[in-house]
């Protein structure tokens, strides 16, 4: 009997763009500690999915103080693989509301993408996996081919702090011959993508002291420093006149991704006329095997109420994206180190340093790869690019250090234009379609014994 799961994947997808939906009006932001009964609220809803989807054993569980993530699984016919499929129901907060053209919880269709946060990343992920498991276990198709657990996080935004508990407690439902990590890009609205490197993340507190206390800055100002000003001078050393990051001891290697076409990637950063891109050498690689550092934060007098005062003391939060290949904490310990050398007039630099999440290089040449190559490619009518990401998973790294022997898949729900993290996300809806489709055909790919 050939089953067309293409017909079946279109009967379910009012249904899966209906659950996402639904899902997107949960305010799940892990990162808001008053957002917890959201959190639950959404586990709950994920969980009543999942067994609606067909899977026999769900749970809404938690390791250690973790928020509630969600564990369902199926086994499969005798003798067929077993596949993880991951996602994460928690998402970034929305930032300012009045950047968003419409409620970043109640989604609304626009020119053929759906807007609001989550609709990308990354319940369109947990969206994407109820497709292709209805896809299956609906009544025109044969059953699902291969045995599947589905977890889907709780605090992946928030950099899965409990990740180590939360395997340790679960690694005998997680182990997995297999694991798609529906969380990532594709290559543009015609190309889909296979992500097969991740950087990782670190970061740090830099506090700058110059003084015991604020001083009269017409009495004193002029030879005394503020840790204010020492402060910007101290972060202006992080890079070079081309931008590039100054810090000694940071990996920086060259990726096999296809080099990015400048001037959409300027049109899709929304870069502003005449300001020009940061550092040198591809674009691809600066974005995807490459550190970046960021000042993403400063606590400093605010300019409403600044006085004419030498500030004492000045902190900055510093983002480091590790390139792949290096250590993650060798990388944060170079930039605290590169901080201490670079402390401006004798000025007091104490650094407090943050958790280390090591990058990501998968191994590309398995059965999975070519399963997963051939179902992108039927899905799309065109090959996949495999190509880095500038992002950073932690689960999957964590993951791969307790299985190393299962194939990692890293696939996408996101196209250039998503803007996950920012205001106004959104999912194309044609490329969710795709990415459903893919899925399915993946797991009776997978299930096959003839390649
Ligand atoms: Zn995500």
């Amino acid at each position: 009997m050939t089953v067309n799961l293409a017909q079946a994947v279109r009967e379910v997808l009012p249904s899966a763009r209906a659950d996402l939906e639904r899902l997107v009006r949960i305010p799940s932001v892990s990162a808001d500690p008053d957002a917890a009964p959201q959190l639950w609220a959404s586990a709950f809803e994920v969980a009543g999915l999942l067994r609606g989807a067909g899977l026999p054993e769900v749970d809404v569980v938690t390791a250690g103080d973790s928020r509630p993530a969600v564990l369902g699984s199926r086994l499969g016919p005798p003798g067929a693989p077993h596949v993880l499929l991951y996602a994460h129901h928690d998402v970034q907060p929305p930032g300012e509301v009045a950047d968003w053209d419409s409620d970043p919880f109640e989604p609304a269709e626009r020119d053929g993408r759906l807007y609001g946060r989550g609709t990308a990343d990354d319940k369109a992920g947990v969206a994407v996996h109820l497709a292709a498991l209805r896809a299956h276990l609906g009544a025109s198709t044969e059953g699902l081919p291969v045995g599947v657990t589905v977890l889907v996080e709780g605090e992946e935004e928030i950099g899965s702090p409990a990740v180590r508990d939360f395997l340790a407690a679960y690694a005998d439902r997680l182990r997995a011959d297999v694991v798609v990590f529906a969380d990532a890009g594709n290559w543009s609205l015609d190309v889909p993508a296979l992500t097969t490197t991740l950087r990782g993340g670190t970061g740090l507190v830099v506090e700058v002291r110059t003084l015991d206390h604020g001083l009269h800055s017409g009495m004193f100002g002029g030879p005394v420093p503020d840790a204010l000003t020492a402060l910007c001078r101290l972060l202006a050393t992080l890079h070079d006149e081309n931008g590039d990051v100054a810090v000694a001891g940071l990996v920086r290697g060259t990726s096999d991704s296809p080099e990015v076409a400048e001037e959409q990637f300027r049109a899709e950063a929304g870069l502003l006329d005449g300001v020009r891109l940061t550092g040198t050498g591809r674009l691809a690689d600066r974005l995807s095997a490459g550190p970046a550092v960021t000042v993403i934060g400063i606590d400093a007098p605010p300019v409403a109420t600044a006085s004419n005062t030498l500030v004492p003391v000045a902190r900055a939060k510093v983002s480091l994206r590790v390139a792949p290949g290096d250590d993650a904490a060798a990388a944060r310990d170079a930039l605290a180190a590169h901080l201490r050398a670079h402390a401006p007039w004798g000025a007091r630099v104490t650094v407090q340093a943050g958790r280390a999440a090591a990058p990501f290089t998968a191994r590309t040449g398995g059965r999975a790869y070519r399963c997963a190559r051939s179902a992108l490619e039927a899905a799309w009518g065109t090959p996949a690019v495999l190509a880095g990401a500038g992002g950073s998973i932690p689960f999957v790294t964590a993951y791969a250090g307790l299985f190393p022997d299962a194939e990692i898949l890293i696939t996408g729900v996101e196209d250039p234009a998503t803007r996950a993290h920012g205001s106004n996300e959104s999912l194309h809806l044609a490329t969710f379609e795709r990415a459903c489709l893919a899925e399915a055909l993946l797991l009776r790919n997978l299930a096959r014994h003839d390649d």
